[in-house]
């Protein structure tokens, strides 16, 4: 067991105030970490230590459809500090269990820009790289400098650069290689100097529009964000909710057209890479679901891309939900959704 660490394993631990889309499932074995040395004591324990285990941040990014055999590993790292005033940039270092907006907002307060537009997105600074946040113009590649992980197999501590972590589109290696065989405890960040605001996004473009500001600071732009965001995703803790529930599915230019032809409306935006983001909202939306139920699960009627719990849902029928949007999806444009939150 490690030098500072008192493990205390706890039972049979209802994990519906634990995910934010409100579903029920105990964990079997459940144990909070706050730091390296408490999941270092995981690792060496006599019988958990080679067991199965599910890493738990915020429950932002998860479909839980049944009771969770493996042990949770709820991450609560705490802590954030600057490390480094670098001329070309600030470097801010925040413990894995910290609150990801509370992050951000502490980030702006302290004068050190840069995260304002991933503004008010659940979860915790520790899930930020696995699934590469992003929104309004921004992804959390942009602005990460680098993490430390511990591996559940050995219990050391490794630091994962950005080449390392094989960002993507809603993905890294902890989705793959790394999935659930390394705790993220600590990352840091890289917020460029000097500070320049991204205002790109049609949303944002507007707001500014309307505003009459010329140069926002970065306090604005985050007021900005957490208002666009305010006024058309639920707030999980009145909704049940995961935020997007599919990806935006990449076609090449040769399946978009052929897409188009038939859709003519169909929402797309082209990447530098020459592949075609397709919006899954809008698909979902044109195949008539918005605002539809099934069971006590259905879709958000401001956002077809957000699954939403009615109250009193549990995993199956938010499961059944997403197979007869897919299926529908499917039929009209031959694209699969892929879901984002992790299924357990
Ligand atoms: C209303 C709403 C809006 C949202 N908007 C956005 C958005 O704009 N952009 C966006 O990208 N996402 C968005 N999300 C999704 C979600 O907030 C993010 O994916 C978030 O980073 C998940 O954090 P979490 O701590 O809740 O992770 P969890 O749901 O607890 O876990 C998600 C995954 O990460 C793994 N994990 C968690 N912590 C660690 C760790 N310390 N080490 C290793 N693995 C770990 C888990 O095992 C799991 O596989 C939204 C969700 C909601 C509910």
């Amino acid at each position: 067991m490690g030098e500072n660490s008192v493990m205390q394993i706890e039972s049979g631990v209802s994990l519906k105030p634990y995910n934010t889309f409100g579903l029920p499932a105990l964990a079997h074995q459940f144990v909070r970490v706050r730091s390296e040395a408490d999941v270092r004591a995981v690792v060496d324990h006599p019988s958990f230590g080679r067991a199965p285990k599910f890493i738990l941040g915020g429950g932002s990014n998860i479909v839980l459809t049944r009771d969770v055999q493996p042990l949770v590993l709820k991450v609560e790292v705490p802590g954030a500090r600057l490390l480094e005033a670098r001329p070309d940039a600030f470097i801010v270092e925040a413990g894995a269990g910290e609150n990801w907006h509370d992050f951000v907002a502490w980030t702006i307060a302290q004068g050190w820009p840069g995260l304002e537009n991933l503004a008010l997105i659940p979860g915790t600074v520790g899930a930020a790289p696995v699934q590469n946040i992003g929104a309004y113009g921004v992804e959390l590649q942009e602005r990460f400098e680098s993490l430390d992980a511990v591996d559940l197999m050995t219990g050391r501590t490794v630091t994962l650069t950005r080449e390392m972590c094989h960002f993507g589109y809603r993905d890294s290696v902890f989705k793959h290689a790394l999935a659930g065989k390394s705790v993220i405890v600590r990352v840091r960040f890289r917020l460029p100097r000097p500070w320049k605001p991204v205002l790109g996004y049609l949303e944002i473009a507007r707001r500014q529009a309307e505003s009459g500001i010329a140069e926002p600071d970065a306090m604005q732009v985050f007021d900005w964000v957490c208002a666009i965001r305010r006024a058309k995703l639920p707030d999980p803790a009145q909704v049940g909710n995961a935020g997007s529930f599919f990806k935006n599915p990449l076609v090449s230019e040769v399946q978009c057209r052929d897409i188009i032809g038939r859709d003519p409306e169909v929402v797309h935006y082209p990447l530098p890479d020459g592949s075609i983001k397709l919006a899954a909202g809008w698909m979902i939306d044109a195949c008539g679901w918005k605002g539809k139920s099934v069971g006590r699960a259905g879709v958000y009627e401001k956002q077809a891309l957000v699954l939403v719990n009615r109250g009193g849902a549990i995993g199956a029928e938010v499961v059944t939900l997403a197979r007869a949007i897919q299926e529908s999806v499917y039929g009209r444009f031959g694209i699969r959704l892929e879901p984002e939150p992790v299924m357990l």
